[in-house]
């Protein structure tokens, strides 16, 4: 019988080329297809599309019309729920598409162009994309698009994974490649020393899984600029390149970790919770001229995604869950593959312990320190200073304006009380926050932060 992977790799290799080749047409396409199936049977009464009492006179949304794009991984369930089980319509957001992006890139382009041209107005974002892309530091001819950030849609549920074996046999079992990478430093030299170096992979620079990969080889004490290789290689061909053995590791969100050990192509070095316990993951970001525009429909939306978080965060729904994310059109993946890490089982490989706690999987409202969806400003942050720390902005970036631009827990507050949540963060600041290795770090001293660093590109 074909393996898993094997089915999902040409899949996904089918999607991703047939998609870069054609752009925005395939999002066309995509917007035309009829929603299916998975919803409708098990659909809550909220799905029959009535206004619920809440939307009412001048507070009803200026427009029913939204686009939002996604990337088939567990961070998007909450945009795929509120769109499956009826609750943007809940809320009188009757037309809202979630529409899935090829690649990160695609989404930034798509962005770009918009809703009015065939494109999005927002969706699911490693962090900082809004912000670099409200700069212009990553779009077409570096044109400033402004966009806010409004939610945080998971946290948990990525990780770090490494193949068995190299092409030419060299094995990566039982070198210490662990959350400590301390302990493989020899392994990691030895490797430099051959001319082909340690070849680690993420799928778009400067966002989540680049910052998660150098955090993790900068705490072992390894150079991610020197010691080790680091490139960007779709998603859709990570599986294949680790196969293959052209590829030592790479980083990556649900379920794909857990595909590499049932597969047993390899293990896992480490979960992003490991690292950063109820660490910030993704986030729910649109176009600040939609939402200056439509400030009704942008809170009816968060209502929305939020009542979808609580939905998906409830473990009575974690097999319909899967089930629904399995469907085609969303992650295109086996029921059977999604449900473990949605309970917070992963077997780790290499020796490690399995996990299975619930709290170490992908959580979408609530997680060890409260609020998952509130968008706390230290967070995006953080996401900044690291790209500080490794060269990717100027030090002489003023971080904290351009998060005061671009992020809205105002918005966020105000539709959560509308949505009689009673568990509001008071401040914009979770406080300080403790990596796995000591490192502590404090949104109002980012300086301290990052002269406190060993290993890091900025000097400071
Ligand atoms: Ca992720």
């Amino acid at each position: 019988m074909e393996k898993i992977t094997d089915q999902l790799s040409r899949r996904k290799f089918l999607l991703t080329a047939s998609a870069s080749a054609l752009g925005s047409v395939v999002l066309k396409s995509c917007a035309s297809t009829p929603t299916t199936t998975s919803a409708s049977p098990t659909a809550s009464p909220a799905a029959g599309g009535a206004p619920a009492a809440n939307v009412s006179g001048g507070s009803g949304p200026e427009t029913t019309t939204l686009r939002l794009g996604y990337i088939p991984i567990f961070e998007s369930a909450p945009l795929i729920i509120a769109q499956e089980k009826g609750f943007f319509k809940k809320y009188g957001m009757t037309d809202v598409k979630v529409m899935k992006q090829a690649s990160w890139g695609a989404a930034r382009d798509n962005v770009e162009i918009g809703a009015a041209g065939g494109g999005i107005d927002g969706g699911q974002w490693q962090m900082p994309m809004p912000h670099l892309i409200s700069e212009g530091l990553i779009t077409k001819g570096k044109t400033k698009l402004p966009m806010y950030v409004l939610l945080q849609t998971s946290t948990h549920g990525n990780g770090i994974a490494i193949a068995n074996k190299r092409a030419d046999g060299t094995s990566h079992l039982g070198q210490g490649v662990g959350l400590d990478m301390s302990k493989a430093r020899a392994h990691i030299d030895k490797l430099k020393a051959t001319g082909t170096p340690f070849t680690a992979a993420y799928t778009f620079p400067a966002a989540n899984q680049e910052l998660w990969i150098r955090y993790w080889l900068g705490a072992g004490g390894i150079n991610p600029d020197e010691d080790v290789k680091l490139i960007v290689v779709p998603a859709a061909q990570t599986v294949a390149n680790m196969k293959s053995g052209s590829m030592d590791g790479f980083s990556t969100g649900d379920p794909w970790p857990y595909r590499i050990l049932a597969d047993q192509i390899g293990f896992m070095a480490a979960l992003t919770e490991e690292i950063w316990p109820n660490h910030p993951e993704e986030y729910l970001a649109i176009r600040a001229d939609w939402v200056d525009k439509n400030p009704n429909a942008t809170k009816a939306v968060l209502k929305g995604v939020m009542e979808a978080q609580q939905w998906c965060d409830d473990p009575a729904n974690s097999a319909e869950l899967a089930k629904i994310l399995s469907g085609r059109e969303f992650i295109n993946v086996a029921e059977n593959i999604l449900l473990p890490p949605l309970q917070g089982k992963y077997d780790m490989g290499d020796g490690k312990a399995a996990i299975n706690d619930r709290m170490k999987g992908p959580l979408f409202w609530k997680d060890g320190k409260g609020s998952v969806s509130y968008p706390y400003k230290s967070h995006d942050m953080w996401f900044l200073a690291e790209n500080i720390r490794w060269g990717m902005i100027p030090d002489t970036t003023d971080i904290k304006a351009i998060v005061d631009k671009v992020n809205r827990e105002d918005i966020w507050k105000e539709a959560a009380k509308s949505l009689g949540v009673t568990d509001i963060p008071k401040e914009t600041s979770r406080g300080v926050e403790t990596f796995f290795d000591g490192t502590k770090f404090d949104s109002n001293d980012t300086t301290a932060y990052l002269k406190g660093l060993k290993v890091k590109k900025v000097k400071i």
